[in-house]
């Protein structure tokens, strides 16, 4: 087994922008949270919203990423994101990049680099991203990945001009209160 008894931590990078963006991805912690086995939900950033990468003619994006810990093998903890994926409605008609209600990416899984059919970790896109490098960055700070090298130094091309902060739900409670 390669996932040691006592698990690995991973990270899942959460991205929207058909239906309702931010609502897709804020359930997307309570089903990353509940549906997996093996899995607890240990962190989310906060939610950005972000230009698309890829044919433009489609709505911004949210973006997030989830840190878990998990007992999973990684293909079982791909399968169970991509079971999440499909329980929210996502449908795959083979356009890369193109509109979706929910995408899950695995990001990092431990110290483990993975090239499997499938599978690679860690992700392609993730050191060429803003949207998955800068919230990793307020997740986990002092991370290395693997054969990349600290996230800190991965962060440093990034200014996160494009990443606009979504305020959490609270933030708007007192907007009742006080009005003339
Ligand atoms: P990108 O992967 O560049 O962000 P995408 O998320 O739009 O693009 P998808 O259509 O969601 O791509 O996934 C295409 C395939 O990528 C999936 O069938 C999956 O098997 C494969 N894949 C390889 N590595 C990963 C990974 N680390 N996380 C998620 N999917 C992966
Ligand atoms: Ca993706
Ligand atoms: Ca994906």
């Amino acid at each position: 087994m390669s996932a040691a008894d006592h698990g690995v931590q991973a990270f899942v990078g959460i991205g929207a922008n058909l239906g309702d963006p931010e609502a897709q991805v804020r359930e997307s912690f309570g089903r990353l949270a509940q549906a997996l086995p093996n899995t607890r939900l240990t962190g989310r950033s906060r939610l950005f919203r972000n230009p698309p990468m890829g044919p433009q003619d489609q709505p911004d994006y949210v973006n997030a990423v989830a840190r878990l810990h998990t007992r999973l093998e990684p293909l079982d903890l791909l399968a169970g994101l991509q079971a999440i994926e499909c329980a929210c409605g996502r449908e795959r008609d083979g356009t890369r990049w193109g509109p979706r209600l929910l995408d899950l990416d695995l990001l990092l899984f431990g110290d483990q680099s993975l090239d499997l059919p499938g599978l690679r970790v860690p992700h392609a896109g993730i050191a060429e991203r803003d949207f998955v490098i800068l919230p990793l960055l307020e997740l986990a700070p002092g991370l290395q990945i693997p054969g990349m090298g600290p996230l800190e130094l991965l962060a440093q091309r990034f200014d996160g001009a494009s990443l606009i902060p979504i305020a959490e739900p609270e933030a708007s409670v007192s907007a009742a209160e006080g009005g003339g």
